[in-house]
């Protein structure tokens, strides 16, 4: 048996969470190879250390500014050390950091410090190798992964080592700079890790007991979920259920290594397991979670007999792929066709597309609806439940919420609905309550 942990910033925010970190992967000798993040918020007005090192950097000029920042950051390491009573220095590494930030090394190699530093703590705390993820995680030179190189790699470093602390979020680029992933990736660092090692399970600790049926800062104490598949996870992720990286997924589940969340405060509670096949059919309340996310537009194209006139949708898709746009959805009718997109990603070529789209099909009309968020409820047990969405659709009307789009997913594992940015949090509400205490 092989774990492979990942901790995630408020797990590791003082030296207090150091202990229980400390407690949870000493209790059992299986847990050989664990990611640490940076340290996170100790109380909800504090600053992640990631978020300060990225301040710094945007003050790059500003020398006073930034010496005093860099100061507050390596007092955040200076009282965990002391804290915990070790007899470790950071200061030579504090050196080396001032000196390339000088030097202008780049924005990410500073943003990446922030784990690099916890996790030399961590592994002098735990008396366990320290093996750094810009010797074993690289990108090519267009920034994607270089999965191949990775994998090898990290399987053949970790062999030489039965414990070992690995920092998250970060890796290296083909020269040798250091590159990070989005924010929140070092849970794709954690899943990289188990895959290579062929881990028997991937725990991923942080702040809260697994996956919740909804955002907790959305709805209070909602439900926990105890069992959810990857595709599931992958739509609620995608769509703003930020537990989990929404890319973490991808190299556990090619390798069928389950994903267990939970919580460092209460090492106890199962948490959520993450499977490629449920053993229950359905989730309790059918429905597995909901997640929700604003800031998109539709393009809402009409014109009579559009369903017989081939190439339609190519020539429409067209335009958007010369202006470099991905798409998140294409609800259609016979006679309509309604294109959902990020409003940050047209912003700027809005009249273009438009205008691109009436040269190319001449439609009947074109309509851009603006403010639109999107909500997706997501349950595997939906295919086989008679008017889930049809309670869907209660619960808003209900609570008088205007749907402006559906969508329900070839899979039909979910159903997303667009509704006014305004009403996105009141819609998801209402969802869950009709789903969770109305039964
Ligand atoms: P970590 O620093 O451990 O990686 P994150 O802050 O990235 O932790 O993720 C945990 C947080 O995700 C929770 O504290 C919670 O506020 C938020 N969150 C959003 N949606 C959900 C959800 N559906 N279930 C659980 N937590 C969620
Ligand atoms: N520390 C990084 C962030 O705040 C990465 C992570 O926590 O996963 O985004
Ligand atoms: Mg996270």
């Amino acid at each position: 048996m092989l774990k492979v942990l990942k901790f995630g910033g408020s797990s590791l925010a003082d030296a207090a969470q150091f202990r229980k970190v400390a407690d949870i992967i000493k209790s059992e000798k299986e847990r050989r190879y664990i990611v640490a993040s940076a340290p996170g918020k100790r109380f909800s007005s504090d600053i992640k250390i990631t978020d300060m090192l990225l301040d710094c950097f945007e003050h790059l000029y500003d020398e006073e500014y930034t010496d005093t920042s860099f100061t507050a950051i390596e007092n955040r390491y200076r009282e965990i050390i002391s804290d915990l009573g070790l007899d470790y220095s950071l200061e030579e590494e504090f050196k080396n950091i001032r000196t390339a930030f000088v030097n202008h090394a780049g924005r990410d190699y500073f943003a990446s410090r922030g784990e690099y530093l916890n996790a030399k703590i961590l592994a002098k705390y735990l008396d366990y190798k320290f093996v750094d993820a810009g010797s074993c995680i690289f990108f090519n030179n267009d920034g994607s992964l270089d999965t191949e190189k990775t994998n090898t790699t990290i399987s053949k470093v970790l062999e030489k080592y039965e414990y070992a602390v690995i920092p998250g979020f970060y890796g290296s680029m083909p020269n040798g700079t250091i590159k990070t992933f989005s924010r929140g990736g070092s849970d794709i660092t954690g899943s990289l890790v188990a895959r290579a090692v062929l881990a028997d399970i991937y725990e991923n600790w942080t702040d809260v007991s697994g996956l919740l049926m909804v955002d907790p800062r959305l709805v209070e104490n909602p439900k926990t979920v105890s069992e959810i598949t990857y595709r599931e996870l992958r739509e609620l992720s995608y769509m703003g259920a930020t537990v989990l990286h929404e890319e973490a997924i991808f190299p556990v589940r090619k390798a069928g290594i389950p994903i267990n969340i939970k919580n460092t405060n209460a090492p106890e509670d199962k948490g959520t397991m993450i499977v490629s096949k449920a053993i229950t059919e359905s989730s309790e309340n059918v429905i597995t979670g909901i997640a929700g996310l604003p800031g998109f537009t539709a393009i809402y194209i009409e014109k009579d007999m559009m369903n017989s006139e081939v190439g339609f949708t190519r020539r429409v898709l067209e335009t958007l792929e010369n202006h470099n746009i991905c798409f998140e959805h294409l609800p259609s009718g016979i006679d309509t066709m309604s294109i959902v997109l990020r409003s940050d990603d047209i912003k700027d070529f809005k009249g273009n597309i438009t205008a691109d789209i009436v040269k190319k099909v001449n439609p009947d009309s074109i309509t851009l609806l603006d403010n639109l968020a999107l909500v997706a409820v997501v349950g595997r047990g939906m295919i086989s439940a008679a008017g889930t969405a049809a309670k869907i659709f209660k619960a808003l009307a209900d609570a008088n919420i205007n749907i402006r789009m559906i969508d329900q997913g070839s899979s039909e594992l979910n159903i997303i609905i667009g509704v006014e940015e305004k009403d996105y949090i009141a819609a998801i509400k209402a969802i869950y309550n009709k789903f969770v205490n109305e039964e």
